[in-house]
């Protein structure tokens, strides 16, 4: 079997439709579901959102939704900004506070 290169691995491929757009909440809110929806899967999110990969690997480290650990997925944040009305990406069960919420000084811990 002869394997052949995509066509699309050797045309020029055009810049990202919103490459040069500045995010917005809802951007973010929309690369947080389309990390869980893909599995992480950075190409893919790129692709739907009509960003760089390269951007949406950037704001996903930012937004703390490349983590790692026993148990990672979307839990509600409990702390005071969020008051359970965000989803973030949690490393584990016991890691209720989103990142955002975890550099707020008056967050009291032992909410979950
Ligand atoms: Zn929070």
């Amino acid at each position: 079997m002869q394997l052949s290169l995509p066509l699309e691995w050797s045309a020029p491929r055009p810049a990202p439709a919103n490459s040069t757009m500045p995010w917005s909440e809802a951007d973010y809110g929309r690369l947080a579901d389309l990390y869980v929806e893909t599995g992480g899967d950075i190409r893919a999110i790129a692709a739907l959102m009509g960003r760089s990969a390269t951007a949406v690997w950037t704001k996903a480290s930012n937004l703390g939704l490349a983590v790692t650990g026993n148990d990672v997925r979307l839990r509600k944040c409990l702390g005071d900004g969020c008051r359970g009305q965000k989803l973030f990406m949690s490393p584990d069960r016991g890691t209720r506070i989103c990142p955002r919420c975890k550099g707020d000084r008056h967050l009291p811990w032992g909410v979950y």
